[in-house]
């Protein structure tokens, strides 16, 4: 098999073309995400979408106007940096969050009858009294 000759022609085919970039990539992605999407919500009209996003990307690659392609790749890691930082640092907080609402689900608050203030309690103790710190009210629940 001459692969050195197929690769040797297609690497002269691609000379002065863009070349797969980070939009395209994005592009075929987003077309493969949401043609499973459609795919399993039995939306046949959302593969026209994929199909346009996939040509879109596929056009960008052979694109002989490397200067404006570059410019839409800036503009897109422009927006799409930041937009994965966040997505990063949401994923990193996550636990934290939840520990959150583990101590929220094991205690239950209460607004003192007196004075309002929001007072926390732990859970599943029965009828418990309850002291306000702020006014100094007894006042009984079910925690
Ligand atoms: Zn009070």
């Amino acid at each position: 098999m001459p692969m050195g000759g197929l690769w040797g022609r297609i690497r002269q085919f691609m000379a002065g073309r863009r070349g797969v970039d980070g939009l395209s990539l994005f592009l075929v992605a987003v077309g493969a995400l949401l043609s499973f999407v459609g795919q399993l919500l039995g939306q046949r009209w959302v593969l026209w979408i994929c199909w346009a996003l996939w040509l879109f990307a596929f056009w960008r690659m052979l694109s002989k106007n490397t200067e404006a392609r570059e410019r839409e790749d800036r503009w897109f890691l422009g927006w799409f940096s930041p937009a994965a930082r966040r997505a990063a640092l949401h994923a990193a907080e996550a636990p934290q969050r939840r520990a959150e609402k583990e101590a929220r689900r094991a205690y239950r608050i209460f607004k003192c009858p007196g004075c309002g203030q929001k007072l926390r309690v732990p859970r599943g103790r029965g009828k418990i009294q309850i002291h306000c710190s702020r006014c100094g009210r007894d006042f009984v629940k079910k925690s």
